[in-house]
């Protein structure tokens, strides 16, 4: 009778944490008998309170085996889709370098049958050095996105003469002139006269080309891949079926001048469910869209199915990490008395930059410890720089969170979905130092990065430990 109790209440505090729900990627996310969190790895279960601990805060935890199922999960259902629609082209899916260049995120994808993709000159030089490592099988594809300088296109040409499967994404004339002479494969990137409903569509785009521009081009030299981005953190399936209907008619015409081309790439943008309310779209249904469409038009207009490019970041890349910091003390919001802020030994604008982006103001967070605490409280959340924007109140609103009492005197926060972008927009405001990071995989936590000591900031900013100089 006693376990059962305990056994109902344990699912009730899942659900109000909004724990082990697949729809909103925590379904490795639990709660221990202790009100503790844990991570799950097959039966394996990492305590978060346990690396708290030995590594303390402000960290950021990783873990690998999220992001190699969620690859692997996104390459089957494609495969799945192709196959049981009968589609005869095939599907890649290339790890976007710049949602997270970390070795220990890059190697784990690609050991899943994750292709890359790189925007700069030097994301391109962590492939060249894995190449020369021996790091990867030559049947790898490396698409190459962004404006291209003298030593990205460099570098680029240099790749291809060693054997890589290198693909320059043209962007503009400059780079059309440039790659004349390109003996690989090359693709080009067109900005697609569409709007659709999400965040960063924007009506002048300095990406690619348009529709026309492309068209009175004719004739490209190798072209294999159209390719477009849409937007980001796209919320609806029409955001995404919309645009590949639309790129598959242009790509049908430019066909017609360039019978090499076999490639659409249909660039990032998926959703991620970061603030755990609303239920997005499933990706399977998505997915199934997408290849229906793609078959559907593609029949239509009597060309053969298009190879799918995929380059979707952070809908990998964020759910596998959470960043940890530990509440320093409570204090009163000034004339709001049902609210409290809690300071944290972290920031949000030198660790969680993208609370500031246009895009992505919200963030879901629980506590690592006493998830069973009786006693909750409204809460806003201040960061430890002494910025008056350094703070969260869920646009005025507030976040729930276990109450400062006798029992519960350490608090420490965890943000979920931290696992794209904010490492490289991570800065030194106010001179706080950037974030551990620890490595949970095989049942191992190892540590990758320590936190930044005084010292190694200081040099920074040209303090070398010798005040004369
Ligand atoms: C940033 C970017 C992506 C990944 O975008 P997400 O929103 O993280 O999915 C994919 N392709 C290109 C060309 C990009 O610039």
């Amino acid at each position: 009778m006693k376990n059962k109790k305990i056994k109902k209440h344990g699912k009730n505090l899942k659900k109000f944490w909004k724990l082990g729900m697949e729809e909103f990627n925590t379904q490795f996310f639990d709660i221990n008998q202790n009100g503790e969190l844990v991570v799950k790895e097959g039966y394996y279960q990492y305590n978060i309170m346990d690396i708290v601990k030995k590594y303390g805060t402000a960290t950021r935890i990783f873990f690998p085996s999220i992001l190699e199922n969620r690859v692997r999960d996104l390459i089957e259902l494609f495969n799945a889709y192709i196959k049981i629609l009968n589609y005869k082209g095939k599907f890649y899916y290339h790890y976007v370098m710049k949602s997270n260049q970390n070795r220990d995120f890059v190697l784990p994808a690609i050991a899943e049958g994750a292709h890359i993709e790189v925007s700069s000159v030097n994301e391109l030089f962590l492939v060249k050095r894995m190449l020369e490592q021996d790091k990867f099988n030559r049947k790898i594809r490396v698409t190459c996105n962004g404006p291209k300088t003298e030593k990205y296109i460099s570098l680029i040409e240099e790749l291809r003469e060693k054997g890589l499967i290198v693909i320059p994404i043209i962007e503009n004339h400059h780079e059309l002139e440039r790659f004349k002479k390109f003996k690989g494969e090359v693709g080009i990137r067109v900005n697609l006269s569409i709007k659709i409903d999400a965040h960063w569509d924007k009506k002048y785009n300095h990406f690619g080309f348009a529709e026309e521009e492309i068209l009175k081009i004719e004739k490209i030299r190798n072209l294999s891949v159209l390719h477009y981005h849409i937007s980001t953190q796209n919320e609806k399936i029409e955001g995404f079926v919309k645009p590949l209907k639309r790129a598959i008619a242009l790509y049908s015409k430019l066909k017609q001048y360039n019978p090499s081309l076999d490639t659409i790439n249909f660039g990032g943008g998926m959703a991620v469910p970061y603030e755990k309310r609303k239920r997005l779209f499933s990706t399977k249904n998505l997915v199934h869209q997408m290849i229906k469409t793609a078959k559907r038009e593609s029949d239509k207009l009597g060309i053969k199915h298009p190879n799918l490019v995929c380059e979707w970041g952070s809908y990998f890349t964020a759910p596998s990490q959470i960043t940890v910091f530990k509440i320093l003390y409570e204090k009163s919001v000034f004339k709001k008395p049902d609210t409290k802020w809690y300071f944290i030994d972290g920031s949000f604008i030198a660790h969680l930059t993208d609370t500031w982006s246009a895009v992505r103001q919200k963030w879901h967070f629980t506590t690592v410890n006493h998830l069973n605490a009786r006693r909750l409280q409204k809460v806003w959340l201040a960061g430890s720089t002494c910025d008056a924007d350094d703070r969260y109140t869920a646009s005025g609103s507030y976040i729930l969170l276990p109450k400062f009492t006798e029992d519960v005197s350490d608090l420490y926060l965890a943000v979920f979905d931290t696992g794209s972008y904010q490492d490289t927009f991570e800065n030194n405001h106010c001179l706080i130092s950037k974030p551990a990071i620890v490595i949970c995989q095989n049942g191992v936590v190892r540590l990758s990065r320590k936190r930044q000591t005084p010292e190694e900031i200081g040099k920074l900013f040209g303090w070398n430990g010798d005040h004369t100089k």
